[in-house]
């Protein structure tokens, strides 16, 4: 007997084959009345298959009392109550370490594109600027400059080891020190803005992190600051964002989330100090494929072997887990 498996969001053709061959598929999108569709199966739900954006909502999870596992694919699992699942004994599990590179080279990428200034420059091409009005003015090197990353995780670490390629003079802020970590710890976050050209965020969203990015730290990064958000939007306090850099408190951003995605505001739509790009941190083709297998692999694992792969920590003392 395949158990049942309701998928919450879009997974990739890949995954759908993958999991169609070993599960009874419910996708959510696809049933007309989900409230009527859970009351009646809700019952026989053992696993759902998610994502980082839709999560599993909480009366979605209370609709569904024999679930065991679920599935995120991400390792940002904000949008599921992940304590809340460990007590009803479900194993959440995530994607870690099989994205870090992409999302790291996506915070250098934006580091890279707001400092030389990417966008300005590849339409100064395409405009004819370059042949009307000559070269494009001077940009300003990432080389040899201090940068503080916010979240000295698996991402973060990958970033640091990639920015030492570039000289750069780092130091960090998380909750506590890491005694393996060389890099310069600031238990201040303001501080540590202070002292830096870059603030590149990248710790997990929720509510724990809400506005960490508030209006102080920004004004202590400055009007030579540059602020790259690959993180959650929920970290930063978007609205003081966009009036630093419509004050010229703040130097440049470049940001891959946004508090209310899609939606990002017009304001930093019409400026050229910002780059933007659309929730990009980990989608490559060979990245979601890695997170996809692993996805499935947790899923897979659970029902076989009553064993998961990447069990997020609120699940860690699940049986499933160790
Ligand atoms: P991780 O290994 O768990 O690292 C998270 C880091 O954030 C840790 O250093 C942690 O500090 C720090 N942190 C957590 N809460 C904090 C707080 N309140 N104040 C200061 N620091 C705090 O996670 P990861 O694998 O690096 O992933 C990080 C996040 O990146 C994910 O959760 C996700 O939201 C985001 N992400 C975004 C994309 C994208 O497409 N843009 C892709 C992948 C991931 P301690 O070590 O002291 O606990």
């Amino acid at each position: 007997m395949k158990p049942n498996l309701l998928i919450v969001g879009n997974p990739t053709p890949r995954m759908m084959t993958q999991l169609t061959d070993r599960f009874v598929i419910h996708r959510l999108s696809e049933i007309d009345d989900p409230q009527a569709f859970l009351k009646a199966n809700g019952d026989s739900i053992e696993g759902v298959a998610t994502n980082g954006h839709d999560g599993v909502k909480p009366e979605l999870m209370a609709a569904l009392p024999n679930l065991k596992v679920v599935s995120c694919f991400g390792v940002g699992y904000d949008g599921i109550d992940a304590t809340a699942a460990a007590e009803r004994g479900i194993v959440v599990t995530h994607t870690p370490n099989v994205l870090n590179d992409d999302v790291a080279n996506t915070a250098i990428m934006l580091m890279l594109a707001v400092s030389r200034r990417l966008v300005h420059d590849d339409a100064w091409v395409r405009s004819g600027k370059w042949k009307s009005q000559g070269s494009a003015p001077l940009t300003r090197s990432i080389e040899n400059k201090p940068v503080g990353i916010l979240g000295m995780g698996r991402i973060g670490q990958k970033i640091a080891e990639k920015l030492r390629a570039f000289n750069c003079d780092l130091a960090y802020h998380s909750r506590s020190e890491k005694a393996d970590i060389p890099y310069r710890y600031y238990s201040d976050l303001t501080a540590m803005a202070r002292d830096v050209d870059y603030l590149v965020v990248i710790t997990p969203g929720g509510a724990a992190t809400r506005h960490l990015v508030d209006r102080p730290v920004i004004d202590a990064l400055g009007p030579e600051g540059t602020l790259i958000n690959i993180a959650r939007g929920s970290v930063v306090d978007e609205a003081a964002l966009v009036k630093a850099l419509e004050d010229g408190r703040l130097g440049g951003a470049g940001l891959d989330v946004f508090e209310n995605e899609p939606d990002v505001p017009a304001a930093l739509i019409a400026m050229d100090n910002v780059v933007l790009t659309p929730h990009v941190g980990s989608a490559t083709v060979e990245t979601r494929q890695a997170m996809g297998d692993l996805t499935v692999e947790n899923l897979v694992r659970y029902f076989d072997e009553g064993k998961v792969t990447s069990a997020v920590p609120e699940c860690a003392q699940l049986p499933a887990a160790r």
